[in-house]
């Protein structure tokens, strides 16, 4: 048995893949080459539950851990990254901010559909002078009547036109910088209203759609081809103040906290991806000869593989480590930076060395390893650069050293050596 699966989470595993291996693979290259969004899957993955795994079932979800919903991740990734961030942006960005910090009425009135998967949801925190630094936001909301108008543009939102609620930020106290954040419960219509009421899922009449929020045009992009990535504008955008998410003033570190339990995410779609591209050149070097021998006998061949099967294990532990933690109430936000650094720089290498291996037919779309090298790239860059994921674990260390960044001493050492 393995240290942190159950028979229940091997299961869940296997049901997934089946499911994957089924209906996702045979499609995953046309939608990569089309950029088509995946509606049809979409639907059979909502009746699958997979749009709200760790949801309790009194709120529409499965009811499990989050360790399951990070295996579904990962299970998802390995056929087709836009599939995973599809679900992963769904549940940990647009999801679990109002299950996290919503009132009671919030999280009966957003939750289920989401987590039975009748709408999608996004998070839009990105605007275009705000990306590393999510404080310069600048996405204002002001008081009017018994509501907030909301001005201003995010970018690069993942579902932001096949979506209908999300959790966005906006400046309600300019000033006071990162204090003076708050967040909403946005609603806007589908952009494919006709394609959401032909497979059944997508469009729910009943939401409180707000004025004035509209999607713009997909993003084109080298990886994430059938995820929706776009830009989300609020104009003149009035919502009530029963949807203010949280208490005001408090959406940024909100935000700070839903980005730790993104990054597991992030983390696992890259995990699936390594997998993804080691199965493929594993198989693929077994089968192919040259110099009279299948080219998976040259021992550096091996070696290559073999030093990323074995990434794979290492980064499998940060991985399942930091849901772990977060199913036991534990802190994970170094954990979870670290998962992700490793696991996506690790797609990257996996992906690379796989086509490497496979030699000219790698570069091919023949195979899907060069769509995952591509869709592994922006696993570095969202939910947080690496560069900045390296800041918060340098953090993490200096504070568990007790050891203050100004004087660089640990704060005790300093006050036993003034006699204190
Ligand atoms: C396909 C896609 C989907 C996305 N989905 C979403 C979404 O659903 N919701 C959302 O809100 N956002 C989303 N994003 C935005 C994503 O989170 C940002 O792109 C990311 O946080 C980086 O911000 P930026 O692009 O502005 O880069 P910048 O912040 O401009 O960074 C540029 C470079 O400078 C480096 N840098 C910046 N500051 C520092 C520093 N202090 N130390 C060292 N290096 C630094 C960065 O690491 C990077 O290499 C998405 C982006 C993409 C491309």
């Amino acid at each position: 048995m393995d240290r942190y699966l159950t028979a229940d989470h091997l299961a869940l595993r296997e049901r997934v893949n089946r499911f994957a291996r089924d209906a996702i693979e045979p499609v995953a290259r046309e939608l990569d080459e089309s950029g088509r969004f995946p509606w049809e899957n979409v639907k059979a993955m909502a009746d699958m539950g997979l749009f709200g795994i760790a949801v309790p079932k009194e709120l529409g979800g499965l009811g499990l851990d989050q360790l399951s919903y990070i295996l579904v991740v990962e299970e998802l990734g390995k056929f087709d990254a836009s599939h995973s961030i599809t679900v992963s942006a769904h549940t940990t960005l647009g999801m679990s901010p109002i299950l996290n910090f919503g009132t009671v009425e919030q999280k009966e009135r957003f939750v289920p559909p989401l987590a039975r998967g009748e709408v999608l949801g996004g998070f839009g925190l990105t605007e275009p002078g705000a990306g590393s630094d999510a404080s310069g936001t600048r996405t204002r909301a002001e008081r009017d009547g018994d509501g907030w108008r909301i001005n201003g543009s995010k970018i690069f939102i993942t579902n932001a036109g096949v979506g209908e609620i999300f959790v966005a930020t906006a400046v309600t106290e300019p000033g006071r910088g990162a204090k003076g954040i708050s967040s909403f419960i946005v609603c806007k219509p589908t952009v494919d209203e006709s394609i959401a009421a032909a497979v059944g899922c997508g469009h729910l009449e009943t939401l409180p759609f707000t004025d004035g929020v509209r999607a713009g045009e997909k993003e084109a992009k080298m990886g994430w081809c059938a995820s929706d990535t776009r830009e989300l504008h609020f104009e003149d955008a009035w919502v009530p103040s029963d949807q203010l998410l949280g208490e005001e003033g408090r959406g940024f570190i909100n935000f700070m906290k839903t980005l730790d339990s993104g990054r597991i995410g992030v983390a696992a779609l890259s995990l699936g991806l390594a997998e993804g591209a080691l199965e493929t050149a594993a198989r693929y070097t077994v089968g192919r000869e040259q110099f009279g021998q299948p080219v998976w006998d040259f021992q550096q061949v091996q070696f290559k593989l073999a030093e990323i099967a074995t990434d794979i294990e290492a980064g499998r532990h940060l991985t399942y480590h930091a849901a772990w933690l977060m199913d036991h109430g534990q802190p994970f936000a170094k954990e979870a930076a670290m998962a992700k650094y490793f696991c996506s720089e690790l797609a990257m290498r996996a992906t690379l060395g796989a086509i490497q291996a496979m030699g000219g037919a790698g570069y091919t779309s023949d195979y899907p390893v060069e769509r995952m090298m591509r869709d592994a790239k922006i696993c570095e860059i969202g939910e947080g650069t690496n560069e900045i994921q390296r800041l918060v674990i340098a953090r993490k260390v200096l504070e568990e050293l007790r050891i203050d960044p100004v004087v660089g001493e640990a704060p005790q050492r300093v006050m036993e050596a003034a006699g204190a």
